[in-house]
């Protein structure tokens, strides 16, 4: 059977409209879900939005609306689903900071499986995250990049991991690491790759969160 041009080109145009539709009502429920605090439909937003993450900021760029929001759904539907799992394991917990956190003028070594060695100097806030990891029971990598993240997983094995990053890269990250084990992510409030910053006490508080 022949199809022709004109065919084809409706499908097209019907198959456009669909996925931004279907991407708008995504993007819509997870903004809707961040502002009361209540997850609805997490696994829809989640496949739809990796699915089509390119639409979506698009869409945002459309209507003028930031597109970090797209990011910004993604982590903290992907936070509320993994919550309950990642409070509930007790060993081996890893922390992943970001090497751009480190001061300018950091002298850590850099370790090829583990990252950089901290000597916890407290010219940066690594230091401050160690020191509570070491009372929360998690251990802290300080990366230069995901090949590290890689290779921790397969050398250190951790149970759940707390990850820390700009947007677009703890939404990569913790898409692929949530395949091997529960996930949280914290943003950085100051990103750019160089002298960036986290919000320390929002680190430190989903540590807690574990203890209890
Ligand atoms: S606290 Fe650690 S990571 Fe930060 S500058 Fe000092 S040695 Fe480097």
């Amino acid at each position: 059977m022949l199809i022709s041009y004109e065919l084809l080109g409706k499908l097209f145009v019907f198959l456009v409209v669909a996925v931004v539709l279907v991407t708008g009502i995504a993007l819509l429920l997870g903004a809707i879900s961040i502002r009361r605090h209540k997850i609805i439909f997490p696994n829809f937003i989640l496949f739809m939005l990796y699915l089509f993450y390119s639409p979506a900021k698009w869409i945002c760029r459309v209507f003028s609306i930031k597109e970090e929001i797209v990011d910004e759904i993604l982590i903290e539907v992907r936070n509320a689903v993994m919550l309950d799992m990642f409070k509930k394991k007790t060993d081996r917990r890893a922390v992943i900071l970001p090497q751009c956190m480190r001061h300018p003028e950091c002298k850590a070594r850099c370790d090829p499986i583990m990252g950089y060695e901290c000597t916890k100097c407290g010219k940066c806030d690594i230091k401050d995250i160690i020191e509570a990891a070491e009372k929360h029971n998690f251990k802290v990598f300080t990366v230069p990049g995901d090949s590290f993240v890689r290779k921790i997983i397969k050398s250190y094995d951790p149970g759940v991991c707390l990850g820390v990053a700009c947007y677009v890269e703890l939404t990569e990250s913790m898409q692929s690491v949530s395949k091997f084990m529960p996930v949280q992510g914290v943003c950085l409030i100051r990103d750019g790759c160089y002298d960036t910053k986290v919000d320390v006490a929002e680190v430190i508080h989903k540590m807690e969160i574990c203890d209890v």
